[in-house]
């Protein structure tokens, strides 16, 4: 039937490199918005820098704009590190310290769910923190540098820390700090408060490109595997649960209309990257 041939040719690479270029020639000149400053160091940034990048589970790469340019993940690393906290201990033990319920509140709002006085999800702060409460190690660094392995399997290539965006979030994340302690009063995080504030402003310090951050969106697709090297870098069984998260949480105060109006799980972050998941596929 020509429906079914039409659904098992084989894709045209070229085509989809022209819808990517077409689209940011769409885009490239809008100048809405302003770039955060809320952590001083990341009022530097150049809001004329734009990339695409899209990367297919079967290893293709399709890009367009400044591909290389650098900047931190901030929170695309929730997810991420939701997967983790996931496959070193199950569900139901994250689940007592996170929820999983949309909060249609801004990113870093100071409250818990008031019947469970737990974050309402991993995507907010506070579950964030929480999250990275469940992640950190004995060794403050080797929790960090757990984490950068991952995410350096997952992008394809060794990543690093800004030490001068940990720095400067460290200095002024008062409001994280609140969130935390409010978090520890009512147990739902461990006394090593610093330690999980820590470990989460580095995880959001992460420097990543724009092929990066494709990789590592293409490797949820992929069922955990790396497209391209091939490493096996998540476990499949748990992240269905991340990329559901994702759909319902990823974009806090705007999740329900960007399911309504995009409709893939996706993340954003308040370094400027934001990534979407087609599962099985890109
Ligand atoms: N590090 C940032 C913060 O905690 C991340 C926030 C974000 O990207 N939405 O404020």
């Amino acid at each position: 039937m020509a429906t079914e041939a039409a659904s098992t040719a084989p894709v045209d690479g070229s085509q989809i490199q022209d819808i990517v270029d077409e689209i940011y020639e769409k885009y490239r000149n809008v100048d809405d918005g302003a770039v955060a400053t809320y952590i001083p160091e990341l009022g530097k940034a150049d809001p004329k820098d734009f990339a695409i990048c899209l990367a297919t589970v079967d290893g293709h790469v399709f890009k367009a704009g400044d591909i290389d340019k650098e900047f931190t993940i901030q929170s695309m690393c929730k997810p991420f590190a939701f997967q983790m906290a996931l496959e070193q201990w199950g569900r139901e033990k994250v689940l007592k310290h996170v929820g999983v319920e949309p909060s249609g509140d801004a990113f870093n709002s100071i409250e818990l769910d008031p019947k469970s006085t737990r974050p309402f999800n991993p995507m907010i702060n506070a579950g964030a923190i929480a999250i990275a409460s469940l992640i950190k190690k004995d060794s403050v660094e080797a929790g960090i540098q757990a984490f950068v392995d991952r995410m350096s399997d997952a992008a394809g290539r060794q990543l690093r820390i800004d030490q001068d965006v940990l720095n400067s979030e460290t200095l002024t994340g008062n409001r994280n700090r609140a969130i935390a302690y409010l978090m520890r009063n009512f147990g739902i995080i461990d006394e090593h408060v610093n330690e999980s504030l820590h470990q989460y402003f580095a995880q959001c310090s992460l420097l990543v490109n724009t092929h990066d951050v494709a990789m590592m969106a293409a490797t949820f697709a992929n069922m955990g595997a790396n497209p391209i090297t091939g490493k096996r870098v998540f476990d499949f069984q748990v992240i269905k649960y991340v990329l559901t998260v994702m759909f319902t949480c990823g974009l806090y105060d705007y999740a329900g209309g960007w399911a309504y109006e995009v409709g893939l799980p996706a993340k954003s972050g308040v370094g400027g990257g934001i990534f979407g998941v087609v599962n099985r596929q890109l």
